[in-house]
C-alpha cells in the first residue's frame, strides 16, 4: 500500500483522536523508516516506550518463542513468567508485590483503587495529585491529571481528587485533610514539559505522608524502566514510595502495565478486589523479562546517564546561542529543550530533517531516545537541532 492510501484509509475508519504525522513501516535500534524509505533518527521512541530500541533481537526472540508456546491462560491459573517478572521488579525496587495490567492509565487506576481500599476502614479516600501532571485518560486518571485540557467535556468528574502545586511542599500540606489517603506524583513531569522534581520536595512529601498516615505513590509510567538512568525515577531521590505504577517501556512496545508495591500495602488487594483479563500473560511477561535482562546485560542505566548528560550539554550550548530558547533540562534520557514560544515548528522542521521529537506543554521539545542510543547518534541529533535552530533564527 502507498502511504497516501494508508492515510486515507485511516482517516475514513479510525477515530480522529490523534493526528498522526508519518507512515512508519520498519524500525531498528534508534532508527525508523517511512513508507517511502526515508530514514529517521527516533528520539521519541514511541513516547518513552522503546527503551531498548526498535526490534531488539532479545525481545523479538522472547516474544516469538513465547508466542509459539503459550500466549494466555487467564489469571485463574499460574504461569511461569508472571512471578519471575514480579520478583525482578520487586528486587529492583520496594521488595513487595506486583499486580499486572495493560497500560499506564490502568496501572494508575490500580494505585487509586489501592489507596481507597487501604483507606476505607479509616474513612480516607482522597488522592492528592499535582497540577500540570499526567496520569492517563480513563475517567479516574484524567481526573487525577491536573490539567483542565484533558478534563474539558467529560464532566461530571469522579470525586475524591485534590490538586497541589508540583515542587511546592506547602501547597501539598495545605491540601491534606482527614480524608486524604494518598499523594500521587511524577519524579519528572513528562507530558507536563520534562520538569524534574526538587529533591527537597520529594523528601518533604515522604515526611508529610509519614506524619499524616498517607500513602506516597509515584507514577513511573514514563520515568520508569531506566529512562532517568536509574531503574525508577524516584531512585534519583533516595526515597521509598509505598507503591508505584509502570507501563510504557516495560514491554518495549508489547502492552503491559504494573502496580508495584512495598510490603506495607502488598496484601491490600485480596481475591475479588481487583482484576483484569489480560494482566500478566505469559507473553507480556516474557517480553518484559527480556527488557529487564537487556537493560542489565547492556549496562543501559549507565548509558542513559552518560548519553543523557551528553545530550543535555549539547542542547544547553544550542540554547545559549538564541534569545528565543530559554534553556534545556532533564534527567537521564528524559530531556527537554525549553523555548519561549511554541515548539511545534521546530518539531516539524526536525522531522523533515530526519529527527523525531515531540513538542509538549506547548513550548518544550521533548526527547526520549532509546536507552541504548550511541554517542554518534546523540551528536547527529544535536547537529540537526543546531541546524534547525539556525534556520528558524534566520526566518524570525
Ligand atoms: C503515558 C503516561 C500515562 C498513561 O499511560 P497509557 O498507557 O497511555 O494509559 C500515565 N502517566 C504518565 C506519567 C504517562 O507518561
Amino acid at each position: 500500500m502507498k502511504s497516501t492510501e494508508i492515510t486515507e484509509l485511516h482517516k475514513k475508519y479510525v477515530m480522529p483522536t490523534y493526528a498522526p504525522g508519518l507512515v512508519l513501516v520498519k524500525g531498528k535500534g534508534s532508527k525508523v523508516w517511512d513508507a517511502d524509505g526515508k530514514e529517521y533518527l527516533d528520539f521519541l521512541a514511541g513516547i518513552a516506550v522503546l527503551n531498548v530500541g526498535h526490534c531488539h533481537p532479545a525481545v523479538v526472540e522472547a516474544i516469538q518463542e513465547q508466542a509459539a508456546k503459550l500466549v494466555h491462560v487467564s489469571n485463574l491459573y499460574y504461569n511461569e513468567n508472571q512471578p519471575q517478572l514480579a520478583q525482578a521488579l520487586a528486587e529492583r525496587s520496594l521488595g513487595g508485590k506486583c499486580f499486572f495490567c495493560n497500560s499506564g492509565a490502568e496501572a494508575n487506576e490500580g494505585l487509586i483503587k489501592l489507596a481507597r481500599l487501604w483507606g476505607s476502614a479509616k474513612g480516607k479516600y482522597e488522592v492528592i495529585t499535582m497540577k500540570n501532571s499526567f496520569h492517563g485518560r480513563t475517567l479516574a486518571t484524567l481526573t487525577a491529571t491536573g490539567q483542565e485540557k484533558v478534563q474539558k467535556g467529560f464532566y461530571p468528574l469522579p470525586e475524591g481528587f485534590k490538586y497541589a502545586e508540583f515542587n511546592n511542599l506547602e501547597s501539598c500540606r495545605a491540601a491534606v485533610t482527614e480524608k486524604t489517603a494518598a499523594i500521587l506524583v511524577e519524579a519528572v513531569q513528562g507530558e507536563g514539559g520534562i520538569i524534574p522534581a526538587d529533591p527537597a520536595f520529594i523528601k518533604g512529601l515522604r515526611k508529610l505522608c509519614d506524619e499524616k498516615d498517607l500513602l506516597l505513590f509515584f507514577d513511573e509510567v514514563q520515568a520508569g524502566v531506566g529512562r532517568t538512568g536509574k531503574w525508577f525515577g524516584f531512585q534519583n531521590y533516595d526515597v521509598q514510595p509505598d507503591a508505584f505504577s509502570l507501563a510504557k517501556a516495560l514491554g518495549n512496545g508489547f502492552p503491559i502495565g504494573a502496580v508495584v508495591t512495598s510490603p506495607k500495602v502488598a496484601d491490600v488487594f485480596q481475591p475479588g478486589n481487583h482484576a483484569t483479563t489480560f494482566g500478566g500473560t505469559p507473553l507480556a511477561c516474557a517480553a518484559a523479562l527480556a527488557v529487564i535482562e537487556t537493560i542489565e546485560k547492556e549496562h543501559l542505566l549507565k548509558n542513559a546517564q552518560v548519553m543523557g548528560a551528553l545530550l543535555l550539554e549539547k542542547l544547553q550550548a544550542i540554547a545559549a546561542k538564541y534569545a528565543w530558547i530559554e534553556g534545556a533540562r532533564g534527567c537521564g534520557l528524559m530531556v527537554g529543550l525549553v523555548l519561549k514560544d511554541n515548539a511545534a515548528p521546530l518539531q516539524k522542521l526536525l522531522q523533515d530533517k530526519g529527527l523525531l521529537t515531540l513538542a509538549t506543554a506547548v513550548r518544550v521539545l521533548r526527547m526520549l531516545p532509546p536507552l541504548n542510543v550511541s554517542a554518534k547518534e546523540v551528536e547527529k541529533a544535536a547537529a540537526l537541532i543546531a541546524e534547525a535552530c539556525a534556520e528558524l533564527d534566520k526566518a524570525q
